[in-house]
């Protein structure tokens, strides 16, 4: 017998109606002589909805004790899947993470899995019962209920999928698929049938929010089978599997953008060697993970060296870097966080030429300044004011992916 993995996002189960809708889906599969395992996100809006409680009592709450909250709108969801189930004659048990267990690190609001015991999912299927997982969480050695950090039901998905050995996991979502740029941006993005591991995992980690990195990568490793597909419209969506040599056509699959980074400047640097050593050390040691650096060419002995970090990051980066500016010498430091990444992903830019030429002129033509660059074997991202993002995820889309014919995305 099949066994698939179906997770449903936020906006999927957003109302009764939608849990209602849902639970008709699940119906088809089982139907359809499946053995189903359903990861479900929170309602929408619910997660951001706790979140707010907890900063209305303080601007740093305590991580433990964040998670202790967030993580229940995942728990009313899977209740309620599973009461919708019950009602139309589907046998079905919701689990929170704790109860199957999904045992996580340590690490309070950006946990990772390390490890799924399945004998109770396995049990109750062979019971016959579709079995509804919380996702998002897990349990940590101490016994704690962790979060995966947002976005992380997909994760608890891919990852459940690789330790049921599923045939296939299906991510459910208010989207038919994964499209050549944000549908929500660019009204002629197209839908992408078929993407590799490794250019979904650029596109995720550039600001392509519609799957969870870490979950790609999972899959990745695990070989894990994903189709990503709406859970209001009957159409295939987009297969994520391990990369072919047909892929390498395409020169770019997608463009993705990101607001969530600022920059931070460190002016009139001292131009001697151990310096950037210093600067980087310091953010290191304090858990901040830097993006995208760019070191101009000195002036006079002097020089000024920027980097990016999550906007989340950026107060504790900026006082990090003015410790440093003093104690090295620099003139001071400036921060921006109106800034915005804008990448181009494609396989085939591995044996293609010509494409960061190509965004620059693009973005040249369109009067919009470059701060800083940086590429992969297989994406180019360039820094740019956030007040021209649209402008060039839609100037990038035409020229890279609506007017160049001999371009598929298939
Ligand atoms: P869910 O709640 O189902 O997990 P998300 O909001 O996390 O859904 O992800 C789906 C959203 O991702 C879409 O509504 C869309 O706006 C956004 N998105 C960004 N880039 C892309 C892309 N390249 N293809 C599809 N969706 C994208
Ligand atoms: N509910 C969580 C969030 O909003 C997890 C998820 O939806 O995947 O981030
Ligand atoms: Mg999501």
């Amino acid at each position: 017998m099949p066994l698939i993995v179906q997770k449903f996002g936020g906006t999927s189960v957003g109302s009764i109606e939608r849990i209602r809708n849902v639970a008709n889906k699940i119906k088809r599969a089982v139907d359809d002589g499946n053995k189903v395992v359903v990861v479900s996100s929170a309602m929408a809006g619910e997660t951001d909805r706790l979140l707010t409680l907890t900063r209305e009592l303080s601007s740093k709450p305590d991580p433990r004790e964040q998670d202790m909250v967030v993580s229940t709108g995942e728990q009313v969801a899977i209740g309620l899947i599973s009461i919708a189930l019950k009602e139309i004659g589907v046998d079905a048990v919701s689990l929170t993470g704790w109860q199957v267990p999904i045992h996580t690190d340590n690490a309070h609001t950006k946990a990772r899995i390390k490890r799924i015991d399945t004998g109770r999912i396995l049990s109750e299927l062979d019971r016959g019962k579709v079995v509804i997982v919380a996702g998002f969480q897990g349990v940590s050695d101490y016994g704690d209920i962790t979060t995966l950090g947002r976005g992380g039901s997909d994760t608890t998905a891919v990852a459940l999928a690789a330790a049921l050995n599923a045939d296939v996991c299906e991510i459910y979502t208010d989207v038919t698929g994964v499209f050549t740029a944000d549908p929500r941006i660019v009204e002629n993005a197209r839908k992408i049938p078929v993407i590799s591991y490794e250019e979904m995992m650029e596109m995720a980690s550039l600001g392509s929010k519609v799957m969870q990195i870490r979950s790609v990568e999972f899959a990745a490793k695990y070989g894990v089978r994903i189709h990503v597909k709406s859970s209001f419209i009957e159409e295939d969506g987009t297969w994520i599997v391990e990369e072919s040599e047909e892929m390498e056509k395409v020169v770019v699959r997608g463009i993705s953008h990101d607001l969530k980074e600022s920059r931070i400047t460190v002016v009139q640097v001292p131009d001697k060697p151990g310096i950037a050593a210093k600067l980087f050390k310091a953010l290191g040691d304090r858990n901040i993970v830097v993006d995208m650096i760019v070191q101009n060419v000195s002036h006079e002995g002097y020089t000024d060296i920027s980097f990016t970090v999550n906007k989340i990051d950026a107060e504790y980066a900026e006082e990090i870097a003015k410790e440093v500016a003093k104690e090295i010498g620099a003139k001071g430091v400036e921060r921006n966080d109106r800034i915005a990444k804008i990448s181009v992903v494609g396989l085939g830019m591995k044996t293609h030429a010509g494409t960061a030429g190509k965004m620059f002129e693009v973005l040249y033509r369109e009067g919009i300044n470059i701060y800083a660059i940086s590429t992969s074997e297989i994406k180019i991202s360039c820094l740019i004011d956030e007040k021209y993002a649209e402008l060039a995820v839609r100037a990038l889309h035409e020229a890279f992916i609506e007017n160049t014919e001999n371009i598929v995305t298939g």
